[in-house]
């Protein structure tokens, strides 16, 4: 790890974009279901949308200032769906940005299939310039697949079904550099086959970055409950949640849905991801991310490394210094403040050391990266770490600690076991 962790300059900015044109089953993020398909909801969506692009230009007058950003070298579109602004919005964001970006800063826009038609794609493929050339450069593209089977994409509640492989030759085609593709496995129905054909399907597709997330089954999601139900069925029928064929209507059925994969097969199929990702060059340089050579997501990478960055939107989070702060998540009460010429209301925490120390070792265990033993000392437990080094998941060298790649698949276990424990030791 090198430089100044948390202190410095802010130089990376994050935009929250609220919304989606349909909930997912499994999502639990800051996010608002919005009908865009014309008529009076869509009159009602047009206004909503563009209240708030001109909360985000508010926004960012008052946290450039107060915060003296004068350089950013990574912008990222998050959400929620932000291409679900269209091109017209996403210029009307990107002119407030571009006077501030360097000649070469990473901008990612998340990308939703069913947006990246032919328009956008070639906004896409051109929404800046080379500073060298004057040669259109694109933004980065993610683009969110999470599987390319239809049928566990209804498992997730994914109704937009529109083909991802599809969706990213567009953009490709129509001159999109530097594009990525995010996945979930451990999707209950996934097995063996269904995982070895989205990794087939992503290894043709070559894209420049892999985001492959584990399914996380969140409480109070709908997923959750189609989950808990499917069990209970299975209970009543005495038989054990698990479908033979898996299609995309009975997924929707809880009696028909499938069991969640057990521990062992997602760990399999994880280590499988690793394998076969990195076999085919891949660089694998955090717990859940892929990258080809040179194309690292610096803006994950910031935050990795514990960088200071502000983030602009409803629910969006910024960390400078020992100061976080959270966003109002509701879009109507954050863009209401701002045209009232106030600040959104926030939620305020202050991190003291031994919770910086933990992150910071938290972050660089993710990405396998070095640091020093006297930065974390605090939080480390030092006979562990020994332990830990005798098994091969942590090397110890030179006053440094790192999580090895044996360790990386862990990450979170070894994480537990290092950490110092007040309540538990005394
Ligand atoms: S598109 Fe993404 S942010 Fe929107 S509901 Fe689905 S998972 Fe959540």
């Amino acid at each position: 790890m090198t430089g100044r962790p948390f202190d410095g300059p802010v130089r990376h900015l994050y935009v929250h974009v609220p919304f989606c044109r349909m909930r997912c089953d499994y999502c639990d993020f800051v996010s608002r279901a919005l009908d865009v398909s014309g008529g009076r909801a869509g009159a009602e969506a047009a206004r909503l949308l563009d209240a708030y692009v001109d909360g985000v230009a508010a926004e960012w007058e008052r946290e450039r200032a107060a915060h003296d950003v004068r350089r950013l070298r990574t912008l990222y579109l998050g959400g929620g769906t932000p291409s679900l602004l269209r091109p017209e919005r996403l210029e009307r964001l990107l002119e407030l940005f571009r006077p501030y970006l360097t000649p070469h800063a990473e901008v990612t826009v998340e990308t939703n299939p069913e947006d990246a038609d032919d328009e956008y794609a070639s906004w896409a493929a051109g929404a800046l310039v080379s500073p060298a050339t004057g040669a259109p450069r694109g933004v980065r593209v993610s683009l969110g697949a999470q599987s390319f089977s239809p049928a566990l994409r209804s498992v997730l509640g994914r109704t937009a079904q529109a083909d991802p492989a599809e969706a990213f030759r567009r953009l490709r085609a129509a001159g999109v550099g530097n594009a990525g593709l995010d996945l979930i496995h451990g999707i209950p129905g996934q097995d063996a086959d269904l995982l070895a054909a989205d990794i087939a399907a992503v290894l043709k597709l070559r894209p420049d970055h892999v985001s492959w997330y584990e399914l996380d089954v969140v409480e109070g999601t709908a997923l959750a409950t189609r989950l808990a139900a499917s069990r209970g069925a299975a209970r009543l029928a005495g038989g054990v949640g698990r479908v033979t064929a898996l299609d995309s209507t009975a997924a929707l059925d809880p009696a028909a849905m499938p069991a969640d994969p057990a521990d062992d097969v997602r760990a399999t199929g994880y280590r499988r991801i690793v394998g076969e990702l990195s076999h085919a060059g891949y660089d694998w340089y955090e717990v859940s991310n892929f990258a080809l050579p040179g194309r690292r997501a610096r803006h994950n990478v910031a935050y990795w490394r514990a960088r200071p960055y502000l983030g602009l939107g409803p629910g969006a989070v910024s960390t400078v210094g020992a100061r976080r702060w959270t966003n109002a998540a509701d879009p109507v009460v954050w863009a209401a403040a701002l045209s009232a010429g106030e600040a959104p209301p926030r939620t305020p925490e202050t991190l003291d050391p031994e919770t910086r120390a933990r992150e910071r070792f938290l972050l660089a265990a993710r990405c396998g990266e070095r640091v020093p033993l006297a930065e974390v000392a605090a939080v480390v437990d030092q006979d562990v770490a020994g332990s830990l080094a005798a098994a091969g998941l942590v090397s110890l060298h030179s006053g440094t600690i790192r999580v090895t790649r044996k360790g990386r698949h862990v990450a979170d276990e070894v994480c537990v076991r290092l950490f110092r424990s007040p309540h538990l030791r005394g």
